[in-house]
């Protein structure tokens, strides 16, 4: 079996890749670089020359011919190289007839635990969301911030003390919405400087949050570490790392007690499991980092099915406009308790729909950062 050919698909916000094959075997994946999207398709079209005329069962040495040209590194490289792989993965399972995660050691569990995304530009609605979800099912809530969802356009401004004394105050609201029926994972977005990660860290500790994802920016692992040894709730990070080696970077540090590696972005499915084997040598559990397509989802799920640490799915449930199944075919079920049943179709499981292309054209993402009320930039 040969590669023919390797197609970069913008298409409503997202760059999947199909590569074909001259057996008539097609793989999908998709690229986790959604701020620089159209850079990520340079970089599949780049390695598509490579790969034309190449057998796709080589996973694991193409993965390492594209990624060792040079030692360019990066989020929109990786993210193709992700999408690449993901869609080798695709290929094999097909070829063998197994779903990719039988490749993988086949699967300990039959059922993801998945969070649901809840968004809000008010304290009400943000509330709500989380009732909503327990009222769904969903035994898991996420993306949720103490703060707000925001316009970015609005400046921000508020005094230390208040935004603190505000971030607490929203998650006991959010406890008190769902009492623990529901876990909280505390989603800051880097927007916090390492001080006031750890005032707000153990300003909410008694809410026994699931985890405090991302208080600060990914730039220095050191940080991570300083905020992670002065507060009693476990921090989750890991969805801008680009490689198995940042990973352990922050592993080395404990600085971080969940990992979130995202599939599209970390090296694909070849990636992912592999941190998710560091994250085991430290007993810390992967929560796949899953804001994007379908097929991202499809992905996640091989991993989330194979591995012993798993613990939950990002599930996006919040944007889907277009809906999802506008786009492929053979999406996970929600069996309605918080949990997606795992797919046992050849491949990843999903298959993009011949006209998708078509009907969802691709909306870019433009450059829009908030500013503070004194016109610098923030982090949000
Ligand atoms: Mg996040």
């Amino acid at each position: 079996m040969k590669i023919t050919k390797v197609e970069p698909l913008l298409l409503d916000r997202y760059l999947l890749v199909q590569v074909h094959t001259d057996a008539g075997i097609t793989g999908l994946g998709e690229s986790g670089a959604w701020g620089y999207l159209e850079a990520s398709e340079a970089a599949v079209q780049k390695y598509g020359r490579y790969l034309v005329g190449k057998d796709p069962l080589l996973i694991e040495h193409h993965w390492q011919y594209m990624y060792r040209f040079s030692h360019f590194r990066g989020s929109a490289i990786m993210g193709a190289l992700s999408a690449i792989d993901i869609a080798l993965w695709d290929i094999a399972g097909k070829h063998f007839e197994v779903p990719v995660y039988q490749l993988l050691g086949g699967k300990v569990r039959d059922r993801a635990r998945v969070y649901y995304h809840v968004f809000g530009s008010t304290r009400e609605e943000l509330v709500a969301g989380v009732a909503d979800a327990k009222r769904q099912g969903f035994t898991a809530v996420g993306h949720l911030t103490p703060f707000l969802d925001s316009n970015r356009e609005e400046a921000y401004f508020k005094t230390h003390a208040d935004k603190i004394a505000d971030a607490i105050d929203a998650v006991r609201q959010y406890r008190a919405a769902v009492g623990n029926d529901v876990d909280l994972c505390i989603e800051i977005h880097r927007r916090m400087t390492p001080t006031e990660a750890v005032q707000l860290g153990r300003g909410i500790e008694e809410f026994h949050p699931y985890f405090f994802e991302d208080p600060v920016t990914p730039d220095n692992f050191d940080e991570m570490e300083y905020v992670a040894q002065k507060i009693n709730i476990p921090i989750a990070t890991g969805e801008r790392f680009t490689s198995l080696w940042e990973f352990q970077m922050a592993l080395q540090r404990n600085a971080v007690q969940y990992v979130r590696p995202d599939v599209c972005m970390v090296g694909g499915i070849s990636g992912a499991k592999k941190v998710a084997a560091l994250a085991e040598a430290q007993h810390v559990k992967v929560v796949p980092h899953n804001p994007l397509s379908p097929v991202s989802t499809a992905a996640c799920l091989q991993i989330a099915a194979c591995i012993p640490n798993f613990g939950l799915q990002e599930y996006p449930t919040g944007e889907d406009v277009p809906p999802k199944s506008d786009l492929v075919t053979g999406i996970a079920e929600h069996d309605g308790h918080g949990y997606l049943v795992l797919s046992d179709r050849p491949g990843i499981g999903v298959e993009l729909k011949p006209d998708a292309v078509k009907r969802c054209p691709f909306t870019p993402r433009e450059v829009e950062t908030r500013l503070d009320v004194d016109g610098s930039v923030i982090d949000q």
